[in-house]
């Protein structure tokens, strides 16, 4: 499926009810960092290694079931200061999941993963889930951003390419921590935390408070 490595302004105007970037002024050097479908073992904790090294904060969108297999990876998330989020308990694509099963699967990934904020998986859900979740009290956060780093057919040159071409100040970037976009992970995310620091750029958490 083909799909945008930066979403346009066009298309973000048509879904005003969803979260796609923090607004900022040029001079406001701020990137929110987000990494989707954790905890996993290996993936999440070398991640969380390099946020440290350089100081940076992010958001983990969590599922639901990796939350409540790795729940003393979850804790160190937190401990170590980064948000985390709710990704459904099961990774479901709201486009094709009726809503009354999608919100259970919200609710339950909720239970493991306290948090108001919200990110559909594969960015899909109908505007009936989306207004159910907003009304539950959480933030749907999209992203303006991708690394596309689940694509194994793109290498990690063409990847940081494209983040250098789009990322701006406040802008949502994602990432996976994942086993599927380990090999372009683990060159990308290095080189964007270094360039990005030396452009006296600096990596937060995305918090409901800030939205
Ligand atoms: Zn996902």
């Amino acid at each position: 499926m083909p799909y945008f490595t930066y979403i346009p302004k066009w298309y973000q105007a048509l879904r005003k009810d969803l979260v796609w970037s923090v607004p900022a002024t040029a001079d406001e050097k701020t990137i929110y960092l987000s990494f989707d479908d954790g905890p996993v073992p290996g993936v999440s904790p070398w991640v969380l290694e390099v946020l440290k090294a350089h100081q940076a904060k992010a958001t983990f969108f969590c599922i639901g079931d990796n939350a409540q297999k790795h729940p003393e990876i979850l804790a160190q998330i937190q401990a170590e200061g980064h948000s985390i989020g709710n990704h459904t308990f099961h990774h479901l694509n709201g486009a094709k999941t009726n809503t009354q099963t999608y919100l259970k699967n919200y609710r339950q990934c909720a239970e493991v993963v306290p948090s108001k904020l919200f990110r559909p998986p594969y960015g899909r859900l109908k505007k009936e889930q989306a207004r159910a979740i907003t009304q539950a009290g959480s933030k749907i956060i999209m992203w303006d951003c991708l690394a596309a780093d689940w694509d194994a057919m793109r290498s990690p040159e063409q990847s940081l390419q494209s983040l250098r071409r789009h990322i701006k100040p406040g802008s949502i970037v994602v990432f996976h921590d994942s086993i599927k976009a380990w090999p372009r992970l683990k060159v990308v995310l290095p080189k964007i935390l270094e360039e990005y620091a030396k452009q006296a750029y600096v990596f937060k958490a995305l918090s409901p408070e800030i939205l």
